[in-house]
């Protein structure tokens, strides 16, 4: 009965979503599953955040803010940004329902039909799906050859992009691969996006989640000001992925352009979560280094069982994710770690990334033991 938008037919349901059905299905049966799928920490929301939340909602704060965003947590994610070396004042900032609904509205406001657009692969799932939905062409330089770092392939990003590219989208640390890009990496970022003009998108949602580096913000460096969006949001660092609160800055016209989608769409972020917010960015410091310690241990602990069974995935410095290196078929290789061994996992050709499987180590050491285990019993690093 529907004539559905020739739009949604050029995308796909999210890999992570099959995957999620499945597990389901079996643990419906009474199977127990090792789930190294999940994409969020699996820490509770610090306390402090969650009673300045439960505070601010029984203060009143439940009706719509200005659309974009409350002055206070403006400020304070301007703040945030200028602590990290961008020039931001708070009315360059727009706050967003999750840093997704941030990337949607800047590829919407950004990419028209047959705008070129340039991703890292392997790339989380929702850039490709997101410029679909815009009509943008894609263009992708593979940096699996490279151990997922990004300057051993600067050659094949100047190969890659040209006059006619208009967007081209960071992640560091990346999802899914924890890569933490070098100054050097950025820096050459920064000439290509200088000598052909092209806008960037620096998503920096796993920023404060890495292991002994200190990442870099693109939108920093000279050169780079006025043609940097960075995306943030409070999901990962604080583990407040339901709370949905995320942001973007960038200088010029661009936010009153994508202001415009923002309020014609979700017309403000939700008012309680804002104020939490604002306690998450200025008082969480320690709940966030406890949780950084516990995933770099887990890091550590997959790390040494692996190489127990002769694997050997590229070190992550960030994130809580790790690509391992499997069969050629990774697809069929993950349906059959969850159908016979039990344990969850994304095929790597979802990031565009064959061969690999993306494991989260966002779980206890017991299920990581447990979970890579049953992998090696089943034969599965052979
Ligand atoms: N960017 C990356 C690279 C992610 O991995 C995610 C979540 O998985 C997001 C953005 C979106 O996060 P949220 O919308 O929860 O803020």
């Amino acid at each position: 009965a529907y004539d559905f938008a020739e739009r949604v037919g050029r995308v796909e349901p999210s890999a992570t979503l099959a995957i999620g059905n499945a597990a389901a299905e079996l643990e419906a049966d009474g199977v127990d599953v090792v789930d190294l799928s999940v994409g969020e920490p699996d820490f509770p929301t610090p306390e402090n955040v969650v009673r300045a939340g439960q505070e601010s909602m029984e203060s009143g704060h439940t009706g719509y803010t200005s659309s974009n965003g409350i002055p206070e947590l403006k400020e304070a994610i301007a703040g945030k940004l200028r602590d990290d070396g961008v020039d931001a004042e708070a009315g360059e900032v727009i706050v967003t329902p999750g840093a997704k609904q941030a990337l949607y509205e800047v590829v919407q406001t950004l990419i028209d039909e047959g705008d070129e657009v340039v991703l890292l692969d392997p790339a989380w799932v929702s850039y490709e799906a997101m410029v679909k939905l815009a009509g943008g062409d894609l263009s992708r330089v593979d940096l699996a050859p490279h151990d997922f770092q990004l300057e051993p392939a600067l050659d094949a990003l100047g190969q890659a992009v040209s006059d006619d590219t208009e967007l081209l989208v960071v992640n560091s640390p990346a999802n899914p691969t924890g890569a933490v890009f070098s100054d050097a990496a950025l820096e050459g970022v920064r000439d290509l996006a200088v000598e052909h003009d092209i806008a960037v998108i620096s998503d920096e949602i796993y920023e404060q989640i890495t292991y002994g580096v200190e990442p870099t913000s693109l939108g920093s460096l000279d050169g780079m000001a006025d043609r940097t969006i960075t995306v943030n949001g409070f999901s990962k660092a604080y583990s407040m992925t339901g709370w949905r609160l995320g942001y973007f800055h960038a200088k010029g016209d661009l936010v009153s352009q994508a202001g415009k989608l923002h309020s014609h769409s979700v017309s403000c972020a939700t008012n309680f979560v804002q104020h939490a917010g604002v306690e998450a960015l200025g008082n969480t410091e320690t709940a966030v280094d406890q949780m950084v310690e516990a995933f770099r241990d887990r890091r550590d602990l997959v790390l040494d069982l692996l190489a127990e069974h002769g694997v050997e995935p590229p070190r992550p410095d960030g994130a809580f994710y790790m690509m391992l290196p499997v069969a050629d078929d990774d697809s069929t290789w993950a349906e059959d770690a969850i159908e016979q061994g039990h344990v969850a996992t994304v095929p790597g050709s979802a990031f565009g990334a064959p061969g690999y499987a993306r494991i989260s180590y966002a779980a206890s050491e017991e299920r990581l033991r447990e979970g890579i285990g049953r992998l090696a019993d089943g034969g599965f690093f052979d």
